[in-house]
């Protein structure tokens, strides 16, 4: 380990020194002076993660001044009281890093790791209330000492980190109330986050979060106007269920706000490869779609303590410090009931809000753009894509336009996404100029379509596959495979809250298959 002198001056100097950030997903950690002297009374974040390296173990972190320090335990922490299990500390890794989960390639760590378990920690005494400030925490570590309490989903209670000679630790757990003899976690080990297995992350899975299940489902028509809905072992508190958000058309019913929190609940395996461990924006219509929106950027106020939530190192003006990460169908369902019609994920991670992972192409048509020319600009969308050897998947976006998402390696930075896709979009623009304009204001268009390109931005967001879109008849936006251009009953709000979850049990996603694939973006500029 490196000193504590020099970890003094730059906390992160070990945790640099043992990486090659072009080789390795895993976060690079970024300047944060602010949050040096992060308050004694703030909520510190603790992460346990399941990592298969050269030897199982599992890494226990705890926030502190700005950085997670950090353990491994080879055995695993455990509740069952009176147990003690080795615990070798590690160096000190960014905040970010309780957000990760992916495979590390050959080299310090390789092997395969998931957010196993993630909450909050304070400081404690030995009857475990919270004590402390930054230097309580400084001062039990240099005892050697680490006196504490977690709040996760399944490590809780009063923990004990004692010192045994250099890096050695012991971990114990109290005999409290969360105290369980021979405890053992869930077998195989699960990510809170994407629900996913080491095995699953090894094999390059996408996140899957559970649905509401039937008896779950019976329970919230139950509902009277307002109550309480136990959904995924989550308390949701619903009101207003019969009021209608969505108004119909004449072949669609109106949506109430009881069908937007069902729908969502039950979606929730569908939208989960585009929205774990993601910060997102949501689009709430508390007077119904027919009426203005907001965007929502941070977390309400009054929202549950269980709703997972990530600071942005470096928000902006239009963005926000905190955002809501969902996590499954009870905070889904928790997002309908504030009336969030629409999701809009980044297109980068909690873990590295710096690096997109999805290039987007926004094929806007404008007022006189007939939907056949909107077919035509997204098979020349295809041809490109085919051409280059560039995979891809176009969705409906439940409008009256069409998406293409385009997955990008860890190496791709922001500028290449933009400048891809600017280029790309010239190109398509210039082989049907007479659809093209590329005025930026809507009043400027002419009528014509845009290919916005703009949307590949740290803070910039489309909706979400499957989110529900703020028009009549609730339509969704539905992933489609290439050949579906030529699908002659395709509509850009073909499929609805009503008839999505048949569509995806005939057809599947094909844009799931997608999510992590590891490909470089060309350099279009040079050809
Ligand atoms: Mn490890």
């Amino acid at each position: 380990m490196a000193s504590r002198e020099s970890q003094h001056h730059d906390p992160m100097a070990r945790y640099r020194e043992l990486r090659d950030f072009a080789a390795t997903p895993e976060p690079e950690p970024i300047e944060r002076s602010d949050r040096s002297g992060t308050n004694g009374s703030a909520r510190r974040a603790f992460v346990a993660q399941s990592h298969r390296a050269r030897a199982r173990h599992v890494d226990l972190r705890l926030e502190h001044r700005g950085a997670l320090l950090s353990w491994a335990v080879p055995k695993g922490p455990t509740l069952a009281p009176g147990v003690r299990r080795r615990a070798v500390r590690t160096e000190d890794h960014p905040l970010a890093y309780a957000w990760f989960e992916g495979v590390i390639p050959s080299g310090y760590g390789a092997g395969d790791m998931i957010v196993w378990d993630a909450g909050h920690w304070l400081p404690g005494t030995e009857r475990g209330e919270s004590i402390g400030d930054d230097t309580v925490i400084d001062r039990m570590l240099e005892e050697g000492r680490l006196r504490f309490v977690l709040q996760g989903d399944k490590l809780a209670g009063r923990f004990t980190l004692v010192r045994t000679g250099d890096d050695q630790w012991l971990l114990m757990h109290a005999r409290d109330e969360h105290a369980v003899d021979g405890w053992a976690p869930e077998d195989p080990m699960v990510s809170v986050l994407s629900g996913r297995s080491n095995d699953d992350v090894r094999a390059g899975r996408p996140a899957s979060w559970a649905p509401a299940d039937a008896a779950e489902l019976a329970a919230l028509l139950a509902l009277g106007e307002r109550g309480t809905w136990e959904v995924q072992g989550r308390t949701v508190s619903l009101t207003n269920l019969d009021k209608v958000l969505i108004p119909g058309t004449e072949d669609r019913p109106a949506t109430t706000k009881r069908a937007l929190v069902a729908y969502y609940a039950i979606a929730a395996p569908l939208l989960a490869p585009y929205l774990a461990a993601r910060p997102v924006n949501l689009h709430r219509f508390p007077d119904g779609t027919d009426r203005p929106g907001f965007w929502q950027r941070s977390v309400p106020q009054g929202a549950p303590d269980w709703i997972r939530r990530w600071d942005d190192p470096a928000p902006n003006r239009r963005s926000a410090h905190t955002h809501v990460v969902f996590d499954g169908a009870a905070s889904l369902a928790w997002a309908a009931n504030l009336a969030c019609v629409e999701i809009h994920p980044w297109t980068s991670t909690a873990a590295r809000p710096a690096l997109p992972s999805w290039c987007l192409f926004d094929i806007d048509p404008g007022t006189s753009t007939t939907w056949e020319e909107v077919l035509v600009l997204a098979r020349l969308h295809r041809a490109a894509f085919a051409h280059l050897g560039i995979e891809g998947c176009a969705k409906v976006t439940g409008g009256r336009g069409i998406h293409v998402w385009v997955p990008v390696s860890t190496r791709t930075t922001f500028d290449a996404t933009q400048a891809f896709a600017a280029a790309l979009s010239r190109t398509v623009g210039e082989v049907v100029p007479e659809l093209v304009s590329w005025n930026w204001a809507k009043r400027d268009r002419g009528g014509l379509a845009r290919l916005d390109h703009t949307q590949n931005g740290r803070h910039k967001t489309l909706a979400a596959p499957f989110s529900v879109r703020a028009r009549p008849g609730a339509p969704v936006s539905v992933p489609i495979g290439w050949h579906e251009l030529d699908d002659p009953s395709l509509r850009a709000d073909r499929w609805t809250i009503h008839t999505v979850v048949e569509r995806v049990r005939d057809h599947g996603d094909p844009m799931a298959a997608l999510v992590g694939v590891d490909q470089d973006l060309p350099d279009l500029r040079r050809s």
